[in-house]
């Protein structure tokens, strides 16, 4: 028998913006069911990586496979058909709809049939907690329910493996604890994530693996309690 393919298997990415190497030959696998923390130093790369990751940027050199299948150079719906969601995914939210009809935008990636959609969107809208918000303009809501029909909008797609890129900045302490809780949840569904953050809580709380980006290449991982105390990467913090 042929062991399972790693869901996620990013190899050697490089991605330069004129002379300058954002993402310095850095690879990533990520096993299923895993919740990876992707940190490091502002202007680190983990942006430009994950965008590589999702198919929003081709990589200079590298290859990336999703669930086995070769995806360097796929477009962002065939990463999401595939089963891989952002958080921003594209299209971002449309201010002038609903928060429902911003989710059941998502949910058309799987179904034709509007009512259809409309069941998966209304399920993920009580399981995201917006219910009670469903009608508003997305345009109008604060930080926190916008990050939250972002999370919506990605899970209206049905992924597999969730990126989460600082899903979390500018929530308040208490925001952030409620973001973690549904963070966990989505976990017990069977959902791999990887997450960008900042908040070092999060990474803690939340990560089996903590992968440490510096100058566009990976200069740590391991379990996070450990990784935060591996002193090139407090160097790496304190550098800059
Ligand atoms: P991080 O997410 O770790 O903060 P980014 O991936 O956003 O880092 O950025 C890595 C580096 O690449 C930064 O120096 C940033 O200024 C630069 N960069 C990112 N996107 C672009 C772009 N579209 N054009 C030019 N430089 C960019
Ligand atoms: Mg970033």
């Amino acid at each position: 028998m042929r062991a399972d393919p790693p869901l996620l298997e990013a190899r050697d990415i490089s991605v330069a913006f004129g002379s300058f190497r954002a993402v310095d030959g850095a690879s990533l696998t990520i096993g299923k069911g895993e919740i990876i923390g992707l940190i490091g130093p502002n202007g680190a790369g983990k942006s430009t990586f994950f965008n590589c990751l999702a198919g929003d940027r081709q990589p200079a050199s590298g290859s990336i496979r999703l669930r086995g299948h070769d995806v360097t150079r796929a477009s962002p719906e065939d990463h999401a058909r595939l089963g891989l969601a952002r958080s921003w995914q594209v299209p971002a939210v449309f201010d002038d709809m609903s928060v429902r009809d911003n989710v059941v935008v998502g949910a058309f990636l799987r179904h034709k049939r509007a009512s259809d959609a409309a069941a998966v969107a209304d399920r993920v809208i009580a399981f995201t907690g917006l219910a009670p918000i469903a009608q508003s303009r997305s345009g109008s809501l604060g930080t926190p329910a916008r990050k939250r029909l972002e999370i919506a909008r990605a899970l209206a797609t049905e992924p597999e493996i969730l990126l989460l890129d600082e899903a979390l900045a500018g929530l308040t302490p208490t925001e952030v604890r409620a973001a973690i809780e549904l963070v966990r949840r989505i976990h017990a569904q069977g959902i791999t994530l990887v997450i960008v953050e900042h908040v070092m809580e999060v990474i803690l709380s939340l990560a089996d693996r903590a992968v440490v980006f510096n100058q566009g290449r990976v200069i740590a991982e391991g379990k996070p309690r450990d990784v935060v105390q591996d002193p090139g990467v407090i160097e790496a913090y304190l550098g800059r």
